[in-house]
């Protein structure tokens, strides 16, 4: 019967790809790339003969809803007719992306194997590239959007990484980039939790092999003048010290004399 895999094919052209989801790519009947470089569509098309792009679903004004609809529609249709479909997504498939997750979760409804391989995502590469341990201070993770559009509490003790911030308060996700205007609002929001001239780190992982990340740092106050790119990902390291829990220090202390 049909079939559904979604697999990561990592940030980096040939380099970070799984044994698993590299035998799915050259297995399945289709493959439906959504990849951000053209010469990763063309390394797919060495591995299988039907690569079918999903970027032809984007479009500058039109709701990114509507596009991730027909994309899990295009990926559907051949499973239904008992094909195995596999769906080709550079980074992790799971990360900030929502076409293969709701694909399976479509696939899955209708009685299909669905199934997702992970991959090496932008956030594997920042820690690597940055030399941050999200465990050291914690991380959180957000979408620059969602930041402005709802009550979220930020943790200035830990790592905050601020994801699509390219097209900040784009409100129906119609364009691809937004302005000045709306990377103000941003800056707005983070000064609520940090000072103005705390450093923070505009990142791009190296996406072919030949490539080196782009690692920018810059004051909070200055990021409305930088250049941020649709797969630009804004890193603030932590402003203060870990806050101590001084009751609950006391409370594990008790606990641990009481079973000495
Ligand atoms: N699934 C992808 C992953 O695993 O990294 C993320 C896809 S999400 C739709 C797009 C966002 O991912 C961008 O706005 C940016 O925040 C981040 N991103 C994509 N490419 C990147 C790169 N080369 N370096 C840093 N961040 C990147």
């Amino acid at each position: 019967g049909g079939r559904l895999a979604c697999v990561g094919l990592g940030m980096m052209l040939g380099a970070h790809i799984g044994p698993r989801a590299r035998s799915h790519v050259e297995q399945a009947n289709v493959v439906f790339a959504a990849v951000s470089d053209p010469l990763v569509e063309q390394w797919l098309q060495g591995m299988n003969d039907d690569v079918r792009s999903l970027q032809v679903y984007y479009a500058e004004g039109k709701p990114r809803r509507e596009t991730y609809r027909q994309m899990v529609e295009a990926m559907l249709e051949p499973v239904r007719a008992g094909r195995f479909v596999c769906g080709a997504f550079y980074g992790h498939p799971g990360v900030f992306a929502r076409a293969p997750h709701e694909a399976i979760a479509q696939a899955r409804a209708e009685g299909f194997i669905a199934y997702m391989e992970p991959g090496v995502s932008a956030e594997a590469c920042l820690y690597a590239d940055l030399g941050i341990d999200p465990g050291r201070f914690g991380c959180q993770h957000h979408e620059a959007s969602q930041l402005l559009l709802y009550r979220r509490r930020l943790d200035p003790s830990a790592h905050l990484v601020v994801w699509q911030a390219g097209w900040v308060g784009d409100r129906q996700c119609l364009r691809f980039s937004t302005g000045p205007a709306q990377r103000a609002l941003l800056v707005e929001r983070l000064r609520e939790d940090y000072p103005a001239d705390h450093e923070i780190i505009v990142y791009e992982a190296a996406t072919l092999p030949v490539g080196s990340p782009r690692i920018e740092r810059l004051r909070l106050d200055r990021l409305e003048a930088a250049v941020l790119n649709p797969h630009s990902t804004l890193v603030l390291p932590p402003a203060i010290a870990l806050q101590p829990d001084l009751s609950m220090q006391a409370r594990i202390d008790a606990l641990a004399r009481s079973e000495a």
